[in-house]
């Protein structure tokens, strides 16, 4: 069966059905030599010099992901944040941009701290409403427009087609953060955008033992070419032992997407109207703002992130969080193991996140124990 009629989770569980040429191993190799050797005649033929960006242990991470988005190329990163800022480095000091208020934490201090500083104009709106993009857009200086969705910490959903025709008409690029949509869920680069960015860390790994980040372009370009020679000179790759992590951890990419979904749904549905909740933010719920777009642009389930809201406030929030058995108090999402946060704490002032939010990563554990650990620990913070 040719690889191109497959299902994604075909395509997924054997990583592209790779197997060694050299020994017929049908799990890659692991390859730690930093340099190759050069033919009698002074050629490289294996087309492989160094290998600070040419290491044979990300080809098949980087195959996998471009057949999983339907993309041109992919390229794998030391981390989400060194995929991410790549993107926005091969822009010019002067080009305006324009990302969405509500995003990763981490990201939108780099962009006030770092981007604007070093020349790029940086405007932050609200980009799920299209309205609000088409009056801040300014053509022929807007370069890229960043989206994320659904979006950190309140799982904001933005439109990517309706954002991706009017960045496109204004001639801006469209990048989006798919790392909480994975490619189970949503496939942006299908929908019109040009770029999609994972931290891989994140589902694509899913054992929260990995640091790595990706870009997927869906055609090759000169600003591509300069995001490759900036991984190239910068170096901000993966090791080898991680790369060869990431491959293994995609193979049950979507059985591990797909149970944390359904999961967090009921999750969602238990304590929407719970007594002790102020208010739950999932777009898998009908009265969820984003609801209508998620449903539209997501396939199949609407991810394994959730927010709750702690009636009684901050301190609430904080007791649940400190209540709780079979969750784990950590930061990060999209691994196997269930994780609680009290949000506020993490991201200190700017954060759009009200203090009784508690962000919720959806693990493969039962649900009903979940569920019932949750419960337990809403009741005990506020006997
Ligand atoms: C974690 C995360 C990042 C950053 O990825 P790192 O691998 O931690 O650098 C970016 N975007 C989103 C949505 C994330 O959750």
């Amino acid at each position: 069966m040719d690889i191109k009629n497959m299902k994604p989770e075909s395509i997924a569980a054997q990583g592209l059905g790779w197997i060694d040429d050299a020994t017929r191993a049908i799990s890659p190799p692991i390859h730690t030599a930093t340099t190759y050797l050069r033919d009698e005649d002074n050629q490289y033929r294996s087309g492989r010099i160094y290998s600070r960006d040419q290491n044979p242990t990300y080809d098949q991470a980087e195959a996998v992901l471009t057949a999983l988005e339907g993309g041109h190329q992919t390229l794998l990163f030391a981390s989400g944040m060194a995929a991410a800022t790549a993107v926005f480095q091969a822009l010019t000091p002067g080009d305006h941009v324009l990302a969405p208020k509500v995003m990763y934490w981490s990201l939108r201090n780099w962009l006030k701290n770092f981007a604007t500083h070093w020349g790029l104009q940086i405007d932050f709106i609200e980009m799920d409403s299209p309205a609000a993009v088409q009056a801040a857009i300014q053509p022929g200086k807007t370069k890229l427009v960043w989206i994320e969705t659904p979006a950190n910490p309140l799982w904001t959903i933005t439109d990517i087609e309706a954002t991706c025709r009017i960045a496109h008409a204004a001639g801006a690029l469209v990048a989006v953060d798919s790392t909480v949509g994975t490619p189970v869920l949503t496939q942006p680069l299908k929908r019109g955008a040009d770029i999609v960015m994972h931290a891989a860390t994140k589902y694509l790994n899913g054992h929260s033992d990995v640091i790595a980040g990706s870009l997927t372009v869906n055609a090759d370009s000169p600003f591509w070419q300069r995001i490759r020679s900036i991984r190239a000179q910068i170096g901000g790759v993966l090791g080898p032992f991680e790369a060869w992590l990431l491959t293994r951890g995609m193979r049950t990419l979507y059985p591990r997407v797909r149970t944390a979904c359904v999961s967090a749904q009921r999750i969602a549905e238990h304590f929407e109207g719970h007594p002790l909740v102020a208010e739950v933010l999932y777009p898998g719920l009908p009265s969820f703002a984003g609801h209508e777009v998620a449903a539209r642009q997501m396939i199949g389930g609407f991810g394994g992130m959730l927010s709750i809201r702690a009636k009684g406030g901050e301190a609430a929030a904080i007791a649940v969080a400190a209540n709780v058995q079979l969750w784990k108090r950590a930061t990060s999402l999209g691994g196997v193991e269930s994780l609680i946060e009290h949000r506020a704490s993490v991201e200190g002032s700017g954060t759009p996140a009200p203090a009784d939010l508690l962000r919720l990563s959806v693990g493969i554990e039962d649900v009903g124990d979940l569920i019932a650990d949750l419960d337990a620990a809403l009741k005990l913070a506020h006997a």
